[in-house]
């Protein structure tokens, strides 16, 4: 199943009234930007992500792709999916020991097609590449794909909604990257807020910054809703999405867009968006990583 992929249909990518009780109280007309639905199996902000690099590679006549992420990275993930779709080889450089048991989302990527070398945390911090791949050529895509290339995709996000309709947009932010493209893209005065999933990440500032191709663009990223730290949880979080889902039918994922929509509800409890602000969420995707959570905690 996994193997055989339909194309990315950009189509599919909607935008959707969200009735969340803080922001829906406060008159906030919310919105959610659903670019979970644009694959069924490479969701989210990930393709986006990775566009362009593509197209260097293929432009390059280059048919190797080599990347980074950790066991559960929707980035492997998607890359997996991406190079078998476009028919690239990949080498994935997981970090950490090779695990006796994989994760689903490592199980997946070997079933597409990716090959993946463990590397030591050390190797791994430090972006070394194994020498033989670095004999043959390849395209190097940094982790998450962070980069003006990544961003430069990650910009096209802002075609599929009307960009006169909102004041403020909320998305989860990672490396940076998807951020940085909704800024060069969005109009001016449109404020972007940021929620970090890791815990005290504040070089990402600069992250975005560094990837801005216009200077000025106002935007804020909050350090207060990462829930213990990157792809840490609690039961409040899960408990959150659980009523998201019952309420509205969506479902989010507890590494990025169930922060993001915990915060959005949490920062219009303390009055951050002025009445009649009209804000779009980001639905970057990332459900697969759900897998890891134990069974039942969630209703979806
Ligand atoms: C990767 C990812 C992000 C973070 O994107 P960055 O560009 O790295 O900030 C956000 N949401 C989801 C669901 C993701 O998978």
């Amino acid at each position: 199943m996994l193997t055989n992929l339909n194309d990315i249909d950009t189509g599919r990518i909607k935008v959707m009234p969200v009735t969340i009780p803080e922001l829906t109280n406060r008159s906030i007309q919310t919105d959610i930007l659903r670019t979970d639905l644009i694959h069924p199996v490479i969701s989210g902000n990930k393709w986006f992500k990775l566009r362009y690099y593509l197209e260097e590679a293929r432009e390059k006549g280059i048919k190797k792709l080599v990347t980074f992420g950790g066991a559960w990275s929707n980035h492997i993930h998607a890359s997996a999916a991406t190079a078998r779709l476009y028919e690239f080889s990949v080498t994935g450089l997981i970090r950490g020991e090779k695990p006796a048991i994989f994760s689903s989302s490592l199980d997946d990527a070997v079933r597409l097609g990716m090959e993946l070398r463990f590397v030591s945390r050390e190797a791994y911090k430090n972006k070394i590449i194994p020498e033989d791949l670095l004999t043959e050529p390849h395209l190097l895509i940094p982790e998450g794909g962070y980069g003006i290339t990544g961003a430069k995709g990650a910009s096209t996000i802002t075609d599929f909604f009307d960009p006169d309709a909102y004041t403020h947009i909320c998305c989860a932010v990672g490396t940076g990257t998807m951020m940085a493209g909704l800024l060069n893209s969005c109009k001016a005065g449109q404020h972007i807020t940021g929620i970090s999933v890791m815990k005290n990440n504040y070089s990402l500032e600069q992250a975005v910054t560094d990837l801005l191709s216009q200077p000025a663009q106002k935007f804020s990223i909050e350090h207060r809703f990462h829930f213990g730290g990157y792809a840490k949880k609690t039961t409040e979080l899960i408990a959150f999405m659980n009523r998201l889902y019952l309420e509205t039918g969506i479902p989010t994922d507890f590494v990025y867009t169930g922060k993001m929509c915990f915060a959005a509800s949490k920062l219009a409890a303390e009055n951050y968006f002025p009445p009649g602000s009209k804000l779009l969420l980001i639905h970057s995707g990332g459900l697969q990583g759900n897998r890891s959570l134990e069974k039942g905690s969630l209703i979806f």
